[in-house]
């Protein structure tokens, strides 16, 4: 059902402290920026081989990173998994009795079609579903 690891999301405090350390330290480049109103975040892109690393950075204080970040610090927060067709995968899910976040895919950062799973169903891993043009 998944096809490749689209990008792995990492919740940071401050995305220009971090970007100097992906960008200056580690090579890596940043190619986009966004802010999802949505979500309360700011995101930066920085592909590597075929998939990407997505920084975020909250925009509010009570935004769903802020309060990852507040219980449990700076540092992976999901990996995002591709999938061709969202809904077919949701749909799929749901007939298998997998709790999900997001029953109806939302708008993602860069354009996409996302959906979050919920941990208690992946064995402790915020898990996003990512389908793409
Ligand atoms: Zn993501």
């Amino acid at each position: 059902m998944v096809t490749k690891i689209d990008h792995i999301g990492i919740a940071v405090k401050n995305l220009e402290e971090t970007l100097k350390f992906y960008e200056e330290i580690l090579g890596m480049k940043c190619v986009d920026t966004e802010v999802v109103e949505e979500q309360k975040v700011k995101v930066a892109f920085l592909p590597i081989g075929d998939t990407e690393v997505e920084l975020l950075e909250s925009t509010e204080e009570d935004g769903p990173i802020a309060k990852f970040i507040e219980k449990r610090g700076e540092g992976i927060q999901h990996i995002a998994y591709r999938v061709d067709n969202i809904e077919e995968a949701i749909a799929r899910l749901k007939e298998k009795g997998i709790r999900l976040i997001d029953e109806k895919p939302r708008y993602g950062a860069g354009g996409a079609k996302i959906a979050f799973l919920h941990p208690k169903s992946t064995f402790g891993v915020l898990i996003e579903l990512c389908e793409r043009d």
